[in-house]
């Protein structure tokens, strides 16, 4: 490395770490101007991205590092626009003093109108600071675009049919908090999550962020106070509603088989996993201090280990600076692995993501996938801190929620029930429709995705769902895997569909020999969007006689 990368790649090294997240704007690099940083706390407004018609709409309010510049709260107003009119929610807060590092509060705003599609919402926030009034709208980053956030009411629930429950698998709460980003508290993530129709969401933070000192990210703390108080407020959490599980978790730093940092989602472990390889907290410190093999080992049976975003290509700044790296299909290759998070809230890397996964079945191995948007708060809008503290980006990507794993479950939901659905495969991915697989054997007996059935034939049932949130069926794949000759081929194609949104499609397989696997995806289109659904497979044995 030479001296110029030297003296100057630490701001750089910051540079190639942009997240995912409610952007922090408070940190800045000595000798390094900041024009992001300003002398009060970091205020936002968010909402969720889609809601039940007839809900009230809850709006989270955010304020951070109030410890160092304290506010009087005033009032917030919210507007809700459509077309024809506009609606006023004032809520005031009569100077309410705020010293907190982390004040948060949700309101509820419920129109006297049915309503349904698209609607805006502005929110302004009116304070006070050092004597001075000010006022500022949705959020007040210096160089955001303040514009309304966007929510849709949706006239039908998310589609599906009976035992299927939806949820985020991998998200960031403000368990995670570093120099350029924090999450939304768990129990307000809890709220809009709720309020989106989804039923969990596994909180995976940072193994970098969950060892630090509460009080400052740039320290560990050797008595892992945050991370206990992660799981007891995850406890406490679930404890308090049977209604909606959050499953504790961890986005883990590892080591891949070339030694380089990937990102590993272990859902429910007693203990915390350490992982800062990828951290950038200790400068020239970058090796990784579990090798993904060495994570398979230590983790015990109550406990589900699925790659994260596995086709993502890391940043080349982050490739270079904090040796992040990818998973290769010997990484996934590792046994015990349960799983591969393939989407991660946008299409980058997902077609790397499912190539991996489909070698893998092809390869014998019983593997499945799960989504998430790897969301760092961010229910309507992503915001982040972009070449370092000069600018923010603003997008609607990586949204929570906007691509749900589809969980079935016979029994009641809780964490243990969610947890052994993970590991048994019965799940779906989608950002939009919604098709239940189903398969039954010539003695009627019948399986889910991820089941293995016996049988001399089968017959296979489609239940294929959208609604005019997610538009009109587009395509039906079905596809087999073949695990003799190690080929998968589309076996039915559907373009027909029976009703805009609704369609039944049942075929039959007889005559073949060699054990398969059997998957589906469903395609809708919403203006010239399309919506996708991917379900994990159905393993057939043909018996003869
Ligand atoms: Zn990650
Ligand atoms: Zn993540």
């Amino acid at each position: 490395m030479n001296q110029y990368l030297v003296d100057f790649n630490f701001p750089f090294l910051k540079l190639g770490l942009l997240f995912l997240l409610y952007a922090e704007t408070h940190y800045s690099f000595k000798g390094i101007y900041s024009r992001l940083k300003k002398k009060e706390p970091e205020i936002i407004a968010d909402v969720p991205h889609r809601i039940k018609q007839g809900q009230p709409i809850p709006v989270l309010l955010l304020i951070k590092d109030a410890d160092q510049h304290s506010i009087e709260l005033n009032s917030v107003h919210i507007n809700l626009f459509s077309k024809e009119k506009k609606e006023c929610f004032p809520f005031e807060f009569n100077a309410l003093k705020i010293t907190e590092k982390f004040w948060h509060k949700t309101v509820e705003i419920q129109s006297t109108d049915n309503l349904s599609g698209k609607y805006r919402i502005d929110v302004t926030i009116k304070f006070s600071i050092n004597g001075k009034k000010r006022e500022v709208k949705n959020d007040n980053y210096t160089c955001s675009s303040h514009a309304p956030l966007e929510i849709y009411i949706s006239e039908s629930g998310l589609p599906k049919t009976n035992g299927w429950h939806f949820g985020e698998f991998h998200c960031h709460t403000s368990y995670t908090d570093d120099q350029v980003e924090f999450g939304a508290p768990l129990n307000a993530s809890r709220q809009l999550a709720e309020a989106m129709g989804l039923t969990f969401f596994c909180a995976t933070d940072h193994s970098y962020d969950l060892d630090d000192d509460p009080d400052n990210y740039l320290k560990n703390d050797p008595s892992l106070k945050k991370w206990h108080s992660f799981q007891d407020d995850v406890r406490r959490l679930n404890q308090s509603n049977s209604s909606f599980i959050i499953i504790p978790g961890e986005e883990v730093s590892v080591g891949n088989s070339k030694n380089r940092n990937v990102h590993f989602l272990v859902l429910n472990h007693p203990e915390l996993l350490p992982g800062d390889g990828d951290s950038a907290e200790k400068w020239l410190r970058t090796k990784p201090n579990l090798s993904i093999k060495e994570i398979l080992r230590r983790i015990n049976s109550n406990s589900l280990a699925f790659a994260a975003h596995p086709g993502v290509q890391p940043p080349f700044l982050e490739w270079l600076l904090v040796r992040r790296g990818k998973w290769n299909l010997q990484d996934c290759s590792n046994s015990g692995l349960h799983g591969l998070q393939i989407w991660n809230g946008t299409d980058e890397g997902l077609n790397e993501g499912k190539s991996l996964w489909i070698k893998r079945l092809l390869q014998g191995k019983r593997i499945f996938i799960s989504g998430g948007n790897d969301a760092h708060g961010n229910f309507n809008r992503f915001r982040q801190v972009g070449l370092p503290f000069f600018t923010l980006r603003e997008n609607y990507e990586h949204l929570f929620g906007k691509v749900r794993t589809g969980v079935f479950l016979e029994d009641k939901l809780s964490l243990p029930t969610l947890l052994k659905a993970f590991e048994n495969g019965r799940m779906l991915i989608t950002n939009g429709p919604f098709v239940e697989l189903l398969v039954k054997n010539n003695r009627n007996e019948s399986a889910k995705s991820g089941d293995c059935i016996s049988g001399k034939n089968f017959k296979i049932d489609l239940n294929c769902l959208s609604s005019p949130e997610f538009g009109k069926l587009s395509e039906l794949r079905i596809y087999t895997g073949n695990l003799i000759t190690r080929k998968e081929q589309l076996f039915k194609s559907v373009l027909n569909f029976s009703e805009l949104f609704k369609h039944h499609e049942e075929l039959n397989m007889r005559k073949n020999s060699t054990p398969s696997y059997l998957r589906v995806e469903l395609f809708s289109e919403n203006k010239n969007e399309v919506l996708k659904c991917f379900t994990n497979p159905i393993w057939l044995n043909w018996t003869l006689g």
